[in-house]
């Protein structure tokens, strides 16, 4: 049973709260359902921080859900979520999901688990909505059987998220000690960590990613097993790795979680894109100015491109191949595409990035050529270039990063400023 924590002891602000989350839990409720905010949200709210979003956790299944509310979508295969939506805000809305038996070693891929099979009639769709699956190693494929709240509570990952909190009650259930170990300030996995990390080898990421942003302890045991299972991150397909890429590069504590993730030695041959910015011995200043950059940007709640940041972080990568090709005697020009090309293909065959982002990066590295010459008309026509911004920002940190003679940088800042009669004069001058 949870320890059931009152206002007085937990002390939540109820200001920090989403009106949006709430209007969902009361909803829920008021159609005789159980329902509460969980996870992160109550994490934050317990730090006295403002969750960045909600999600609610409730014994109702996403259809009934989605009954519920005008603007409600089924989303997702392994793991199916309801987001309810109101103007910009998304509530995620989860059913508890029921904790399922470990495979028996030899479980042929794909095994579904957890009671009776679905009836074979059910078309694809249906058995993804309604089953369990993992794979050889252990890893969950689906996870779509509904249980009840303290398995939902069991199957989360650490102890900090694994709390729920009742709007109209003001009190939190608490299933596994998250309280103290938000006081304490530790992440401690619930339940056995080699199993958990078998389970769903992200959640190494997770537990690296939430010790840098809340400057949170690992716990031993939790800490422990990633030096020795960090290949089995080699499992989870692509798109997700890149999904949990993102989420750590855009947390705001971006290099505090590059530094850890090497630390925890998850940075080895795991993603490219890792060995890439953690080994190389020259680009480190550049890399480091920009993640400083980037968390600067996430932190004054301003946007930032991830095409924009897979750039910085490639740029050095990219560069050596483009010298190498040059050095072979190839055009300057050609070089940097068959340069372009190998880094994308490397990263993308490991880590997905997005078509639009790679789109991103190509422009905004080979633009890089073009302002370093700031020669006659085309340094007017560059002004005009869909990307001309982001390359200039970009030009601008390898001039700070001492890559590049900061006068390049100076000129174009006059450049953009000046008007046409201070243009001929820059340009008469400049390369
Ligand atoms: P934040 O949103 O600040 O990054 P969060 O804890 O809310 O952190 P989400 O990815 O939004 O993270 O997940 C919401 C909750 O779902 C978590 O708090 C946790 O309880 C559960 N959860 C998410 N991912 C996993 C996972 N891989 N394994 C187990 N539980 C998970
Ligand atoms: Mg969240």
């Amino acid at each position: 049973a949870p320890v059931i924590l009152s206002a007085d002891v937990h002390g939540i602000d109820p200001d920090l709260i989403s009106r949006n989350a709430v209007r969902v839990t009361d909803t829920l409720q008021q159609a005789g359902h159980r329902a509460f905010i969980v996870g992160g949200a109550v994490r934050d709210l317990l730090l006295g921080v403002a969750p960045k979003d909600f999600d609610v956790a409730t014994d109702a299944t996403p259809d009934e859900v989605q009954r519920l509310f005008r603007r409600a979508r089924l989303i997702g295969r392994r793991f199916t979520i309801v987001h309810v939506q109101f103007g910009q805000e998304i509530i995620e809305v989860s059913t508890f999901r029921a904790l399922v038996d470990p495979p028996p070693a030899d479980a042929p891929k794909e095994a579904p688990l957890g009671g009776t099979p679905p009836p074979k009639r059910l078309k694809r769709d249906e058995l993804d909505r309604r089953t369990h699956a993992v794979d050889a190693s252990g890893r969950v494929l689906r996870d779509n059987v509904w249980g009840e709240q303290h398995e939902d509570a069991t199957r989360r990952d650490f102890t900090i998220n694994a709390m729920y909190y009742d709007p109209a009650t003001q009190t939190v259930l608490d299933y596994h000690n998250g309280l103290a170990d938000v006081r304490a300030r530790v992440l401690r996995m619930i339940g056995d960590p080699v199993t958990r990390y078998r389970e769903d080898p992200v959640r190494m990421l997770r537990v690296v990613r939430f010790a840098a942003k809340l400057g949170f302890e690992i716990e031993d045991a939790t800490r422990a097993p990633i030096k020795k299972l960090a290949d089995i991150i080699n499992n989870v397909p692509a798109a997700r790795l890149f999904d949990e890429m993102l989420k750590l590069l855009l947390s705001g504590h971006a290099l505090a979680c590059l530094k850890q993730l090497r630390k925890e030695g998850l940075h080895h041959g795991l993603l490219p894109l890792l060995d890439v910015v953690l080994e190389q011995p020259h680009g480190e200043k550049f890399i480091t100015l920009a993640l400083n950059n980037t968390d600067d940007r996430v932190r004054a709640g301003k946007p930032v491109s991830p095409g924009f940041l897979f750039a910085t972080l490639l740029w050095h990568d990219m560069q050596q191949r483009w010298q190498q090709y040059e050095a072979n005697g190839e055009y300057p020009v050609p070089a940097l595409h068959r340069a372009m090309d190998d880094v994308l293909d490397m990263q993308t065959e490991k880590l997905a990035i997005h078509k639009r982002f790679s789109a991103d990066m190509r422009e905004i590295w080979g633009l890089q050529l073009r302002l370093e010459k700031r020669s006659g008309r085309s340094a007017l026509k560059l002004l005009e270039h869909q990307r001309f911004r982001a390359g200039y920002d970009f030009l601008l940190l390898r001039c700070e990063s001492g890559e590049l003679d900061s006068s390049i940088g100076q000129w174009w800042t006059e450049f953009i400023d000046a008007d046409p009669a201070g243009r001929e004069a820059l340009l008469s001058q400049g390369g």
